[in-house]
């Protein structure tokens, strides 16, 4: 009998494992209906040694010291700040609109007290700020929202950005000096060994068992569990009783192409031509050398596939809040992450989510607290020591094979070093089944 059954290996179900499983010390089983860990995460080297996300890019951000201080128990990380240019008017511009996207794109010599002037003049009042329409014009006005928001929402949403929550478009400050960041979070790291390798440190216990290719539905009647952690969507959870939530979709097209560069940042945007929405380079985002060859991914949005991402529009929110009340009649049931709460949340916040439900199972008040190992206290976490993993990896475990055999595994002793690191790293290796 185990203690969890927890639906989806992603950051929401990987998080909530680990913490119930170590520091509670409860039995888990956790499942995911596709062949590895990580959900969305996961990354991998393809066939020509580059590290490339399956599910488009995942730059992680976060203003939390505790979901760093948490997530670096998993992982070393490589500073990286996130840079994106806009192809706009046959120019690569900044975006997030900044000063130098404005002078570049008109051809102006504004200072930043000059543009603030500029977009008093120009923005459109709105009085109530209700659509992702309304927060761009009523700052940067009709030409600027038309050129960069218009026809990227359209294409990645498939709906005008009049129909969509202010919540989208908010996600993009508009800026009158030269920071070109896309994100001003404390902490802007990627994880120095990919995430699919932070995974298996979060899930390297001997209470963790992991299932993969299994979905809830088939498993259900043959597995014992006391409660339910459950992070698919939640209305597949009820059978779609109330009707189904949309969920827009993406496809990814990943291509390695025989030049040693493609593009001068991580991401270029196309708002107003072709079919794709952006195009991600994984070398600026890695730090990955090779000499010869680079691996990209462009994005087609579409309704079909995988649910990405949850659609915020009032009609959704009162759907939503159908399943949720439902939700609430099941105390051993938790729903949580992206799809279990239907929330366009970015990874730090799911981790937070997972975090804040853990605490609430263990009885913690804070996210300091539900961070806390009761069990390993003297393991205290110091960043940056490594110590070569000797996990073993049954013949059963196929697809994941690869990546455990070459893991490394964060130790957290304080005093440790690579050489000489005394505490034992030999683990139970993780059951993992596989049809
Ligand atoms: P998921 O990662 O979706 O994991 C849920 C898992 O549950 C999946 O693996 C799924 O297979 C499994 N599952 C679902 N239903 C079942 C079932 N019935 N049975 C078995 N298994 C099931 N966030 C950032 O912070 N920075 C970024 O740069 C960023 N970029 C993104 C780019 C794209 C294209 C997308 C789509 C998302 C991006 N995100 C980013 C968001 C990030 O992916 C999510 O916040 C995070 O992955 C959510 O974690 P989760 O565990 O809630 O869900
Ligand atoms: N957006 C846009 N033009 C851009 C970048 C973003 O219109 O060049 C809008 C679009 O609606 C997008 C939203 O802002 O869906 C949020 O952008 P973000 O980059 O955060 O999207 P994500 O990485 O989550 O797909």
């Amino acid at each position: 009998m185990y203690d969890y059954l927890i639906v989806g290996a992603g950051f929401a179900g990987s998080v909530l494992a680990e913490r119930l499983a170590k520091d509670a010390n409860k039995k888990i089983l956790i499942i995911d209906r596709r062949n590895h860990i990580g959900g969305n995460a996961y990354d991998f080297y393809n066939q020509d040694g580059i590290l490339i996300h399956k599910y488009g890019p995942h730059i992680f951000h976060t203003n939390s010291s505790e979901v760093f201080e948490y997530l670096s128990r998993f992982t070393a990380w490589r500073p990286y700040e996130h840079r994106v240019l806009a192809s706009v008017a046959d120019k690569l511009l900044p975006i997030p609109i900044n000063l130098d996207t404005v002078n570049w794109l008109y051809g102006h010599d504004f200072t930043s007290e000059e543009l603030e002037k500029y977009f008093e003049k120009i923005k459109e009042p709105v009085q109530h700020i209700r659509t992702s329409e309304d927060v761009v014009v009523s700052q940067v006005g009709r030409d600027l929202y038309e050129k960069f928001f218009r026809g990227y929402t359209r294409k990645q949403w498939g709906m005008d950005p009049s129909e969509l929550d202010k919540l989208v478009t908010s996600r993009i400050p508009t800026r009158t000096n030269r920071d070109d960041r896309y994100f001003t979070d404390e902490f802007q790291y990627m994880p120095l060994h990919g995430y699919t390798r932070m995974f298996e440190n979060i899930l390297d216990h001997p209470n963790i068992h992991i299932a993969l290719n299994t979905s809830y539905a088939e498993i259900k009647k043959y597995v014992s569990f006391k409660n339910l952690i459950f992070t698919g969507p939640v209305d597949e959870y009820f059978d779609y009783c109330y009707g189904k939530l949309p969920y827009r979709s993406l496809q990814f097209v990943h291509e390695t192409l025989d030049t040693p560069l493609l593009q001068p940042v991580a991401v270029v945007n196309y708002p107003n031509d072709h079919d794709y929405t952006r195009i991600t380079e994984y070398k600026h985002l890695t730090g990955q050398h090779h000499n010869s060859k680079t691996s990209i991914t462009y994005e087609y949005p579409s309704w079909e596939g995988d649910p990405y991402y949850p659609v915020p529009k009032p009609e959704n929110a009162v759907l939503y809040q159908k399943y949720k009340l439902m939700t609430e009649t099941l105390p051993n049931v938790h729903f949580v992450g992206r799809l279990g709460t239907y929330r366009y949340y970015n990874m730090d916040q799911v981790v937070a989510q997972a975090l804040t439900l853990y605490g609430k199972l263990s009885n913690r008040k804070s996210l300091k607290e539900a961070i806390d190992t009761r069990t390993e206290k003297k393991h205290v976490t110091s960043p940056g020591i490594y110590v070569p993993s000797t996990i073993s990896v049954g013949r059963r475990a196929g697809n994941l094979k690869s990546g455990l055999e070459s893991s490394v595994r964060w130790c957290g002793c304080k005093t440790a070093t690579q050489t000489n690191c005394t505490r034992t790293v030999t683990r139970r290796a993780p059951t993992i089944w596989r049809r």
